[in-house]
């Protein structure tokens, strides 16, 4: 029996969109549901400015996007990393590793609108529609959604779910989360800076968690805040101006006055990673797969890599004429996977409890650590391939799972 469609995506995410597309790309038949309504151009609602790296780049100019958006995208030519009060710091830059740009920032509601758009236009969408249910079969899996439409089944040959952090497909498939609350969040504001240093991204580690400075194409900086749960409310009451004040003296004062802040957003910060990623006829991707702390900017160029990949192993089993939902081939995809999300999980959860921790010998090991990575070339150029996502394809290796 032929199902309704080859694949259904669970999702209109930024991962979600971005899978959908690749496998439209390869000619399947895909709908993607998605529980919100359809995003209506507003710009404003999501004020983080997203870093993307290398393979980002490459996925997103798979997906014809790339073009659409460069009016909007900066590049990050240097990264400066420091630790507030302390001796130590590291300066990266894209000459250390022969690149163009270490990576580059999009605002996320640019990239929202743009990916969205080309859903709308290449792919079917139920918005306002969520799975509450999966039935796996040896044929195909039967899924039911409720919607405006009321409860519909459709069947199809494999499920991929890119339903974020709490994630259904993932419960659905009985995949365990093993989870590290990390008890602080993320404040993000867009905002000006008094003496801006163009085409760098600052990352400072403070007592109570990083605060990272990254340019937009607009001349404005994106500034993200991470605190404890403690200070939160603190934080949160602040004026915009004590707001401001307090970020400028966490930099040290080197940008001068900052102004000019838009509205602030806060985000929850957890560490969270599936026991298993797939199952007969079910693969998960991007958020419902691997939350991370957001001090390496790399979750979403992680679930991107994800959804690259299993859109590549895909479109190889469908042009041998395989069954897209198999185990044996969704294993291909999760086994190849499983050293990137391993090293991206260990990098940004190693980061965000070294650079919190209270012990007293923590912050000379710290300054050692990052002076050493300032000096020497090779524990530069490895710390930059880790730091930027370079180590999943560089500018000149190219990225080997998008195909
Ligand atoms: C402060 C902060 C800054 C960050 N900065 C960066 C950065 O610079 N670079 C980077 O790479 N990453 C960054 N990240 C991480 C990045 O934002 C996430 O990794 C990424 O957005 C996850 O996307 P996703 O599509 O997997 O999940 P989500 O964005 O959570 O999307 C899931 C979608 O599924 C839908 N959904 C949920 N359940 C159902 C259901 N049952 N049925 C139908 N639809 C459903 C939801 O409505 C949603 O639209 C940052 C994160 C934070 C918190």
């Amino acid at each position: 029996m032929q199902p309704d469609y080859d694949c259904v995506v669970v999702g209109a995410g930024l991962v979600g969109a971005a899978q959908a597309l690749a496998l439209c790309q390869r000619d399947l038949s895909v709908l993607v549901i998605e529980a919100r309504e359809p995003r209506s151009g507003q710009v404003g609602g999501d004020v983080r400015g997203l870093a993307l790296s290398f393979s980002s780049r490459q996925l997103i100019e798979a997906l014809g996007l790339w073009s659409v958006l460069s009016a909007q995208i900066a590049p990050i030519r240097y990264i400066h990393v420091s630790d507030q009060g302390r001796f130590g710091f590291t300066h990266l830059s894209a000459d250390d590793v022969g690149a163009d740009a270490l990576g580059y920032v999009c605002p996320a509601d640019y990239l929202a609108d743009a990916t969205e758009a080309a859903l709308k236009e290449q792919c079917e969408v139920q918005w306002q529609s969520t799975l509450t249910r999966i039935d796996t079969g040896s044929e195909y899996a039967q899924i039911r959604i409720e919607g405006g439409a009321g409860t519909v089944n459709i069947t199809t040959r494999l499920v991929i779910g890119a339903d974020g952090m709490h994630s259904r497909v993932r419960e659905t498939m009985g995949a365990a989360v093993q989870q590290r609350d990390y008890r602080q969040s993320a404040i993000v504001a867009n905002l000006a800076l008094q003496y801006p240093v163009p085409e760098t991204a600052f990352e400072r580690f403070t007592p109570s968690g990083p605060l990272a400075l990254l340019p937009l194409s607009s001349g404005r900086h994106v500034a993200v805040r991470c605190c404890t749960d403690t200070e939160l409310e603190r934080l949160v009451g602040l004026s915009d101006k004590e707001y401001l004040d307090e970020l400028a003296a966490g930099f040290g004062y080197r940008f001068g006055a900052f102004s000019d802040v838009g509205p602030r957003r806060t985000h929850k910060l957890v560490l969270q990673w599936a026991d298993h990623i797939v199952d007969h006829r079910i693969a998960l991707v991007g958020a419902a797969a691997n939350t991370i702390h957001p001090n390496g900017a790399q979750g979403l160029n992680l679930g991107l890599r994800d959804a690259a990949a299993l859109a590549a192993s895909v479109g190889r089993v469908r042009s041998k004429g395989g069954d897209i939902g198999d185990l044996e081939c969704l294993s291909e995809f999760a086994t190849g996977r499983r050293a990137d999300q391993r090293d991206v999980i260990r990098f940004t959860d190693t980061m965000a409890q070294v650079f919190a921790s209270k012990i007293p010998l923590i912050g000379p090991l710290r300054d050692a650590v990052m002076l050493a990575a300032d000096i020497s070339p090779t524990s530069k150029r490895s710390l930059i391939r880790r730091a930027t996502g370079m180590h999943a394809g560089t500018p000149t290796a190219g990225l080997q799972i998008i195909g």
